[in-house]
């Protein structure tokens, strides 16, 4: 197939079967595009939906994100995971605003300066948002690519990826730009799909050289398996007399950064020296089930301690001076950004506080 027959045959499969009603998609602005694409980092599209447009009515536009305090932004974002990419958000609508006159760049490279904007995500924006030329090469449609020229090894790998992105790149049309971004996205999502690509429907299938060979599913190639490391913590419950748990927020930079937790402590034994800490008296304790939550890296177990007849009284007063401590009632919930384990663990545990 030449490039032209498939650029078209593309754009002639998106006219009749491309998504074209998703909230991004109406009033098409370079804010929305990038939020979206942001969003749609690691996460599906019927996932972030919601989370968008909560987003917008919160935040309409850059000068609403830049001037929010970043903590309601993370509380927006609670339970998208992946809380660097609500960090740089932040970050990146307050340069817009502050550096480039409230108006984000047309160029890749000049949004690739951007902190959270990669290529393909500068791709997506500027071809979108802009009409320009330029390629996108996110995770749908590196499926879709290195199935239709059976390009082997794992897309991590930067040789695998840069032959992929030259792939993507001669095949990038300068008419409906915007159209086909769209179009190789949805292909991916809708019908070169991860565990059953549905190829006697797909437009490419002519020529796709994976459909030809009888083996889709084998590209692109697996990431070749590591054990990921395990690491240990204990979430200390600390609940006052009206149930309200004791929440501390994490310092900006680092694992959960800005977002808040449990107080934490390595094990039973720094538990003592943990409390002392927070002027926290208990008289004893209880194991609730330990759990797991899987990062990219690493797991992290983690057991959830609930202390028993605490002197609230005398800890409320150490907290209302602490900026970075608060007693969250899972009844009457504060904005506040929190991991999704934290979460869960509030909830579950309300009506165990409430004994
Ligand atoms: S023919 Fe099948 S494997 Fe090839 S691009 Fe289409 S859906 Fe994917």
């Amino acid at each position: 197939m030449l490039t032209s027959q498939f650029q078209q045959a593309v754009l002639n499969w998106f006219d009749l079967h491309g998504r074209s009603n998703l909230p991004w998609q109406q009033d098409i602005s370079p804010y929305r595009v990038w939020l979206s694409e942001i969003m749609l980092q690691q996460t599906q599209v019927a996932t972030v939906i919601p989370y968008f447009e909560r987003f917008m009515q919160r935040f309409p536009n850059v000068q609403a994100l830049a001037e929010a305090p970043l903590d309601e932004v993370l509380h927006h974002w609670t339970g998208l995971g992946y809380y660097a990419r609500a960090r740089n958000l932040h970050k990146t609508a307050q340069i817009v605003v502050s550096e480039l006159n409230g108006q984000f760049p047309d160029t890749v490279s000049q949004l690739c300066d951007l902190p959270g904007i990669g290529r393909s995500t500068a791709g997506a924006i500027s071809s979108i948002a802009f009409q320009h030329q330029a390629t996108i090469l996110d995770g749908n449609v590196k499926r879709v690519l290195a199935r239709y020229s059976a390009t082997e090894g794992w897309p991590g790998k930067s040789d695998v990826v840069e032959k992929l992105w030259l792939i993507a790149e001669t095949l990038t049309p300068y008419e409906r730009i915007a159209d086909y971004t769209q179009a190789m996205m949805d292909l991916g999502a809708t019908l070169c799909t991860r565990s059953s690509p549905n190829c006697v429907q797909c437009p490419l299938s002519e020529s796709c050289q994976a459909f030809r060979q009888g083996n889709p599913q084998d590209y692109p190639g697996k990431k070749p398996t590591k054990k990921l490391p395990v690491r240990t913590t204990l979430f200390l419950l600390i609940a006052d007399d009206e149930g309200a748990l004791l929440l501390t927020q994490n310092p900006p930079i680092g694992l959960w950064g800005g977002l808040w937790v449990f107080p934490q402590c390595e094990t039973l034994d720094s538990m003592p020296e943990v409390l002392r800490a927070l002027a926290i008296e208990s008289e004893g304790y209880e194991l609730l089930p330990p759990q797991r939550h899987t990062f990219s890296h690493f797991h992290l177990d983690y057991q959830p301690v609930m202390l028993t007849r605490v002197n609230s009284a005398h800890i409320r007063a150490n907290v209302a001076e602490a900026s970075n401590q608060v007693w969250y009632n899972p009844r009457k919930p504060l904005s506040l950004g929190m991991p999704a384990p934290i979460k869960a663990l509030l909830e579950n545990v309300s009506s165990v506080a409430h004994k």
